[in-house]
């Protein structure tokens, strides 16, 4: 392409809200095969809420468990933690102090919480502790993800207690985009840390046949690197800070301008103003740019 054409498409862009930060970029836009989207944020709006809580013992309520859970993730910058605060200070329900709270990146936070050991996170990590009380909450838990809620688990010292089931709405024009990049004959892939069953429940409601879930913050870049190893040419789209490192990985990346600092300045194009509308103006735009010069 010529450093004319460039800019002049590069202009366009930005006209449209397409952020493009490089020649390199939009030549590498018309190859890209098969396009993998994050979920949280990307292909969904990305401000989860609480939509049910669930006591599992018969000790204890609604109120002292939300109360609970929010007083460890006010510690939290996860979405799902963010929503679990907003519940709670939405319904005028009272938080405590909290001593020694850890995070633990794609698995969920622990912390003591008057003088109690409290754990909150995903059914896999909540197994891995050997909590009592688990077996009876499966049924439940299951149902939830398949409505497309994420089920956040709470345990006070080694008993499970309550779940927090969270939900958060796909974009109005996720199925529109990828029904429009099913028909180029480009591959879409979804690629999230959260659980299988509600991945692929909010996978149906996109459109999108192919589900990489319940991976770690630290391996979405080598799920990036794995579909690279098969031949294939790859874009990213995302938001967050785990997607950052799969940005810069990827042949292409493209980050949501909604999104943290650093996928943005991961991103070789920045989505502005269209939402995931800008996937489609990027191709397009890479696509007459390449055909004029040939
Ligand atoms: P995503 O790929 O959707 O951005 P993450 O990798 O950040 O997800 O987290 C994966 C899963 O880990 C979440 O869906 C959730 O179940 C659990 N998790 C992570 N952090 C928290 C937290 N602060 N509170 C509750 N659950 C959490
Ligand atoms: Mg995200």
């Amino acid at each position: 392409a010529t450093p004319i054409s460039i800019m002049v498409a590069t202009g366009r862009g930005a006209r449209l809200g397409v952020l493009v930060k490089s020649g390199g970029a939009l030549q590498m836009a018309e190859r890209i095969r098969t396009i993998v989207f994050d979920k949280t944020g990307t292909l969904t709006v990305g401000k989860p809420s609480v939509t049910d809580i669930l006591v599992v013992d018969d000790q204890g309520d609604e109120e002292e468990i939300l109360g609970l859970a929010a007083s460890v993730e006010g510690s939290s910058e996860h979405p799902l933690a963010q929503a679990v605060v907003e519940a709670a200070r939405s319904r005028g329900i009272a938080t405590h102090g909290v001593e020694s709270f850890e995070a633990l990146p794609g698995k969920g936070v622990r912390a003591r919480v008057q003088g109690r050991e409290i754990h909150i996170g995903h059914v896999a990590y909540m197994k891995s502790l050997d909590l009592a009380g688990m077996e009876k909450a499966g049924g439940r838990i299951r149902k939830m993800a398949e409505q497309g809620k994420t089920p956040v688990l709470m345990a006070m010292d080694g008993r499970l207690r309550g779940i927090i089931a969270i939900a958060d709405r796909i974009r109005p024009e996720t199925p529109e985009v990828v029904a429009a990049l099913n028909r180029r004959g480009i591959e879409v892939i979804m690629l999230t840390g959260d659980n299988k069953t509600t991945a692929q429940a909010i996978a149906r409601q996109a459109g999108i046949s192919q589900v990489i879930a319940e991976v770690l913050p630290d391996s979405k870049v080598a799920a990036i690197r794995e579909l690279k190893q098969q031949g294939k040419r790859v874009a990213m789209v995302g938001d967050g800070i785990n997607d950052a490192p799969a940005l810069a990985g990827a042949d292409l990346g493209m980050a949501m301008g909604s999104g943290i600092d650093v996928a943005i300045e991961s991103g070789d194009i920045v989505l502005m103003r269209q939402g995931l509308f800008g996937v489609l103006t990027a191709l397009e735009l890479s696509r007459a740019t390449m055909r004029n010069i040939r």
